[in-house]
């Protein structure tokens, strides 16, 4: 029976990206049916919302969705549309593997990490207010109950992907008692997994290890903002945030997304690169037991990254990104 997944095009370069993405999903011979629900600016005046609630129900209803990214409207009292699904959706660890690729211009050859985002709290729990006109103060929260979670949730991830060593990322030198509770919870959690090396560095030193030393790197979780700013310079390192996939993982549902926002610069000028997206479609099909398909559009994408001359502008090649979709389709 056919897999019915939710797809939203999204904002800016998202229908771009994601109706390539999904061209190229039906060409791998995926048993999937698509849902398609509209969601950001284009239902924006008609629903008085970005994210109305027959987004959420397609989504709760199908467990699985590909989506794109959604534009904020400034003002009018919207907080962000992904953050809003996430933690509407309780979607709480945001997956973002980081790997070079061959025929890729990058600063370090053989990268392969996956960060491990905590998606619900930490600085991105919205309670923000002024104090009188001139002070702002911005809450941090971290709970036991979500730090285990995400935590737990990096190990097992670790143990399925037979990889060696989890770093937990924090400031508790300097916030004591939030990044301390999260870090007591790695330390916890982490003596339960014999078999996998754990270890904590502080953020501001492993934005510089990172930068050296990617190579020594495997799973890597952290609280939900230090893990948002990692993950933007590790799609950096291995050459822009048009390679970086993602997904959001929540007990029962996934939703998976490109790591890059709507690029209004490039948006509607056939520039975008899809490979953010067509690589979060991989792990989606992943996720719903599509091996051979996954596999049949990896093996497609590094015949095309091997030939180095087929690419879009933001790799240094000149190819629009229909042009370059439709070499992967070929090579499938
Ligand atoms: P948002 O507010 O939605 O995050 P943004 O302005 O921050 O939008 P991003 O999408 O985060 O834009 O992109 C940051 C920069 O990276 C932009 O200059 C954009 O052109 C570039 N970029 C992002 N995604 C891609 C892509 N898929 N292909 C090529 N360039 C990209
Ligand atoms: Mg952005």
């Amino acid at each position: 029976m056919a897999k019915t997944v939710t797809l939203i095009h999204g904002d800016g370069i998202g229908p771009e990206v994601i109706s390539v993405a999904k061209k190229i999903i039906d060409a791998s011979g995926a048993n999937i049916e698509w849902e398609e629900v509209n969601a950001g600016e284009s239902v924006l005046d008609k629903y008085k919302t970005p994210l109305p609630d027959y987004v959420i129900e397609s989504i709760k209803k199908n467990k699985v969705a590909l989506k794109g990214p959604i534009t904020t409207p400034v003002g009018g009292g919207f907080r962000s549309v992904n953050v809003a699904l996430r933690q509407t959706l309780n979607l709480y660890a945001n997956v973002r593997p980081i790997k070079s690729y061959e025929g890729i211009y990058c600063l370090h050859k053989n990268v392969d990490f996956i960060i491990v985002r905590e998606n619900t709290e930490g600085l991105y729990a919205g309670i923000e207010h002024m104090v009188g006109d001139d002070a702002a103060e911005s809450i941090k929260v971290i709970t036991k109950k979500a730090s285990n979670k995400i935590v737990k949730f990096a190990f097992e991830l670790a143990k399925k992907d037979t990889r060696k060593k989890v770093t937990a990322v924090h400031k508790a030198n300097i916030m004591k008692l939030s990044d301390g509770l999260f870090l007591r919870c790695f330390k916890n959690i982490a003596n339960e997994y014999n078999n996998i090396i754990s270890e904590d560095v502080i953020v501001d030193a492993m934005s510089m290890k990172l930068v050296q030393t990617p190579q020594n790197y495997d799973v890597i979780v952290a609280p939900n903002l230090y893990g948002d700013i990692l993950s933007d310079m590790a799609a950096g390192l291995v050459g822009g945030l048009g390679l970086a996939p993602g997904a959001n993982i929540g007990d029962e549902i996934a939703v998976f997304e490109p790591v890059h926002g709507t690029a209004p610069d490039i948006a509607g000028k056939n520039l975008a690169n899809p490979i953010s997206a067509i690589l979060s479609s991989i792990m989606m099909l992943k996720h719903i037991d599509e091996y051979e398909a996954a596999l049949k559009i990896e093996n497609a994408i590094s015949k095309v990254f091997k030939k180095n001359s087929k690419l879009t502008k933001d790799l240094g090649g000149n190819l629009g990104t229909k042009e370059f979709a439709q070499e992967i389709i070929k090579n499938i």
